[in-house]
């Protein structure tokens, strides 16, 4: 039997993402065996209420992954069973204290390792690090804490903001997640940019350029990512647009933004981003173009134009994961005739009847087993700020126009065409 605990305190557990995210994910560990042995769930609020309320209110929420849900009864009502609830402010140490006798209770005398959710907004997420640390952080085992964005607005407020919870954590402790809520982004200001470019996207800019990492330990892969080699994005190589519906606002819902890595590999590759909000379809997916090799024999050959089709490797994330290479291959048959074809591997044909795992619970599941590797680590977080705050901090003096666009379309096409064809990128409508 095993000899340690794993205590999981949701903080600000009476929210919108403790009930409709936290809470579900857990239970989907749960049901997949995935959760240690002996582990507690323990919500803490400032709202009153009591353990068996606190069980309902999950209980509503709670969904099966195969099957339905009267054939899992049993597993809920085991997993309903280890949650329990602790009302408090989030800057009384004296409430945490309170906690973590409670904690100790459930631990009872085991090796105990803590697992702190921050599910609270920003402006008390500091006070209630300072309490878990000085009251309620485990004596025996490891503490770690997963904190919900924003990190901050501009490079400045993100430094304060690390060197803030630094006071009572040390970088190995805390897990940065970075997630879109339920779809919808937050559009004020320059929303679009800081939410989905400077995090997600430049993201997924970083782990597709990175050098070869020298082993799979999640620093040597966090080193490698070429965030500190990105230039400053300019103005001059920004669209913006809107989409029409879009009443009495200044802040664009479209954006495109060519990004360039100052290293050795990637020096004159421009790499394009673009994210929109209201478009056709909901979708994510990077497209890696190869350029013609000069003198093409086949344009001779066939007196064709091959370099207006590109040979493209197209790795889908949203909204089914795939991945496949567009390439110019001959037609089978007599003849020498050329046309695109796909070679294509669509993940969901080739995976268990359990489907794909929801990113979240992977998240989750990382944290709980210590493997930071698809955290954001702290430098990484004033790295990407540095892209693009000089940026914003422009866009916000001069009031840059937007291009219209219509609610439901491919985006606006004027700005982002431009930016392709300045950049020699052959851009359609993929969005
Ligand atoms: P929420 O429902 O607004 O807040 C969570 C809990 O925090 C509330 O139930 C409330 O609990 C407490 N709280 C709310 N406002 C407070 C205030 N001004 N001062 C002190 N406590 C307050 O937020 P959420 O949607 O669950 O999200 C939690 C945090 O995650 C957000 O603040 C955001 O930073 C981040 N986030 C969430 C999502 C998402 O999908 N929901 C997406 C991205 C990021 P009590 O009153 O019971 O203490």
């Amino acid at each position: 039997k095993s000899e340690s605990t794993l205590s999981i305190v949701v903080v600000g557990a009476s929210g919108d993402l403790a009930s409709t995210k936290i809470f579900r994910t857990l239970f989907a560990l749960f049901y997949e065996d995935r959760l240690p042995e002996n582990f507690t769930i323990f919500g803490y609020a400032r709202t009153v209420m009591t353990s068996e309320e606190l069980r309902n209110l999950i209980s509503r929420t709670l969904t099966c992954r195969i099957g339905q849900r009267e054939k899992c009864n049993d597993k809920i009502e085991r997993f309903l069973k280890r949650c329990f609830y602790r009302s408090g402010q989030y800057s009384s140490e004296e409430h945490f204290s309170e906690l973590d006798s409670k904690l100790k209770e459930k631990e009872v005398g085991r090796l105990s390792n803590r697992l702190l959710y921050l599910a609270i907004p920003p402006n008390v997420t500091v006070d209630a690090v300072r309490c878990d640390r000085r009251r309620a952080s485990s004596e025996n085992g490891w503490t770690r804490v997963i904190v919900e964005k924003p990190f901050g607005q501009d490079l400045e407020s993100s430094r304060e903001f690390t060197i803030d919870i630094k006071q009572y954590l040390f970088e190995d402790q805390i897990f940065r997640t970075d997630r879109q809520g339920c779809g919808l982004f937050q559009f004020d200001d320059y929303g679009i940019i800081c939410d989905v470019m400077q995090n997600h996207l430049l993201q997924l800019l970083a782990l597709f350029a990175m050098e070869s990492p020298v082993s799979l330990d999640p620093e040597d892969i966090r080193d490698k990512k070429v965030l500190r080699s990105m230039r400053p994005v300019e103005l001059e190589d920004v669209g913006l647009g809107q989409y029409n519906s879009h009443v009495d606002s200044i802040a664009p819902t479209f954006t495109a933004a060519t990004v360039f890595v100052d290293n050795s590999r990637w020096d004159g590759v421009p790499f394009m981003l673009i994210a929109g909000k209201a478009l056709q379809s909901n979708s994510a997916e990077i497209r890696v173009q190869f350029r013609h090799v000069p003198g093409n024999l086949y344009n001779r050959k066939l007196g064709t134009d091959l370099d207006k089709t590109v040979n493209e490797l197209v790795i889908l994330v949203l909204p089914d994961e795939a991945m496949y290479l567009k390439i110019n291959s001959k037609v089978p048959g007599l003849g020498l005739r050329l046309d695109q074809t796909d070679l294509n591997l669509l993940y969901i044909s080739r995976c268990t009847p359990g489907g794909i795992p929801d990113a979240y619970e992977s998240k989750l599941l990382d944290t709980i087993e210590g493997d930071r590797r698809s955290f954001v680590r702290g430098d990484e977080l004033d790295a990407a700020y540095e892209v693009f705050t000089p940026l914003l901090k422009e866009l916000a003096r001069k009031k840059v126009a937007l291009e219209l666009y219509s609610c439901g379309s491919s985006g606006p096409a004027a700005g982002v065409h431009y930016l392709a064809a300045k950049h020699n990128v052959h851009y359609r409508d993929y969005l």
